[in-house]
């Protein structure tokens, strides 16, 4: 008996599976394939998910395997300079192929004590009063008390609850994969700037011993995407798009995606829940998906762990749901944005050209981009201080850094009063007294997420909103504050 299963051993999955352990929970995650697959298809970390490893100590094992590249230029490709002054201690992207993504979250998740079973296909489950059974391809049956499906966008497990995935089916297809040319790299540096200035489903960038990441809009729509591509196909739709085919040849691997947009009726079902491509599929333009589906994990580990313990408010649970099915929905619609601005008609060039324009308005421009890196996502915790349901960027203490007193995923009580107390809490919110140039309010309450569920100087206040995040009150000897 396992408290949760986590179908799907993706980015998703492993985040959840961490963020889980750090609580106790006993967690099994069940991944289909025997093996990591070669597929490259995220390149790269947005700044909440940057800040989200922070938050987690994470961050330094992958800031060595990664590249840092100015935040400018994601909004549909437009080419723009980062906008200045960034909401976020991290105004970079990381540059980083998700095969070592994943490799590095499947490294800490083992780490901090997850079980991660390789070759098990999830194929059925049942839910009860007490908890979930999950059925795998070789018969085997294994019981938790909750089970998330974080396995991938044509997840079983959203279609074995019946879970309404509304949107569009894939209009346009594209071609992806990694292989070697023989024309010299000055001509496909020339040839490629010159078919983006009208395409940009198009590319062929280098990428290390003579290897070239090669994208190209395919023929039509494949009826069965699981069937890869192959390099004749490659081949010809080069030739069709730029004249030549580079002379491809030796592919390390062969891939195809579409851009359907679709989004789950319902992130919760009882006792299952879902996450990640799972619950939300979109286009890949600005670079999105995996950083939403670690910013779900992130969401919804402490409040199924809190669940779990038994002092989770009423709510708490369906507050995942809540709170991220809008920020996935938002996603969503600034996909589809994207892929009419990526449209070599007419019309959508001019939106594109007036975009580019308004673009240069920086205040434009940081709006657009924070959508994209997700530091200004708000949660609806209703009406309050402008910080209220924002998540707290990183700020200098006279301790050090606020996310180094996160590490143990948390609440956390930052105040700068000295009057504050969280007694009653203690086993759940560590209590910080430390004052900070950067942060303008006498008193911050943070969830486990980082997100603000309270700020204010009056005590009776505070105690008011303890309860909603954290549950009731426990006797303890009280609380000395650190710091
Ligand atoms: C071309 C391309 C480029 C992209 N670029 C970016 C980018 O730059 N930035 C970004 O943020 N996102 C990007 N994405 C999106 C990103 O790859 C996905 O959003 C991300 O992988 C989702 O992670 P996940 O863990 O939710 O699902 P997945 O990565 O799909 O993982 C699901 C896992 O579940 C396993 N599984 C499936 N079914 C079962 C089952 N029944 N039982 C057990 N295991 C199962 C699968 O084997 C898989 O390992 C891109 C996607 C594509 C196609």
């Amino acid at each position: 008996m396992f408290d949760v299963i986590v179908a799907g051993g993706g980015p998703t999955g492993l985040m959840l599976a961490s963020e889980l352990r750090l609580h106790g929970v006993r967690v099994l995650v069940l991944e289909r394939e025997t093996e990591p697959v070669p597929y490259v298809r995220a390149l790269g970390l947005h700044a909440r998910s940057i800040e989200v490893l922070d938050q987690r100590g994470m961050l330094d094992r992958f800031l060595a395997l990664g590249q840092r590249y100015p935040a400018g230029g994601f909004f549909a490709g437009i080419a723009k300079p980062a906008p200045e002054r960034l909401d976020t201690a991290h105004p970079y992207v990381l540059g980083i192929p998700q095969t070592t993504t994943d490799r590095l979250l499947a490294e800490h998740a083992t780490e901090v004590g997850t079980e991660i079973r390789r070759g098990c296909e999830l194929v059925g489950l049942r839910q009860d009063d007490s908890g979930v059974t999950a059925e795998l391809a070789d018969g085997t049956q294994l019981r938790s008390r909750y089970l998330v499906g974080c396995d991938g966008g044509r997840s079983t497990v959203r279609k074995l609850l019946g879970v309404g995935f509304p949107g569009e089916p894939s209009r346009v297809e594209t071609l992806l994969g990694e292989m070697e040319v023989t024309a010299p790299p000055e001509t496909v540096t020339a040839v490629v700037t010159e078919v983006r200035k009208t395409e940009k489903r198009f590319g062929l960038g280098p990428i290390g011993d003579g290897v070239y990441r090669v994208v190209v809009p395919a023929a039509g729509v494949a009826e069965d995407r699981s069937t890869p591509p192959t390099l004749e196909e490659f081949s010809q739709q080069l030739r069709i798009y730029a004249g030549t085919d580079f002379g491809v040849h030796s592919p390390r691997w062969l891939s195809r995606f579409g851009d359907a947009t679709r989004l789950a009726e319902r992130y919760r079902v009882g006792r299952v829940l879902l996450a990640g491509d799972a619950a939300h599929i979109h286009p890949p333009t600005g670079g999105q998906g995996l950083n939403l589906g670690i910013q779900d994990a992130f969401n919804l580990g402490w409040k199924l762990a809190a669940e779990i313990d038994g002092w989770a408010p009423q709510g708490l649970l369906d507050s995942y749901h809540t709170e991220r099915h809008p920020v996935a929905a938002d996603v969503l619609d600034n996909t589809r944005a994207q892929m009419e601005l990526l449209s070599t008609e007419p019309g959508p060039q001019a939106v594109r050209r007036l975009l580019a324009e308004l673009l240069a308005f920086d205040d434009v421009n940081r709006y657009l981009t924070e959508k994209i890196i997700a530091v200004g996502i708000r949660y609806d915790f209703g009406e309050g201080h402008e910080l209220l349901g924002r998540r707290m960027r990183d700020l200098r203490l006279q301790q050090g850094r606020l996310y180094e007193l996160t590490h143990a995923g948390r609440g956390l009580l930052l105040d700068q009063t000295g009057r504050l107390s969280v007694a009653g809490w203690a086993d759940r919110v560590d209590h910080v007294v430390d004052s900070s140039t950067e942060l303008d309010v006498p008193a911050v309450l943070l969830r486990p997420d980082g997100h603000v569920a309270w700020v204010g100087d009056d005590q009776a206040d505070l105690l008011s909103q303890l309860p909603r995040w954290f549950g009731a009150a426990r006797d303890d000897p009280g609380t000395s504050p650190a710091g």
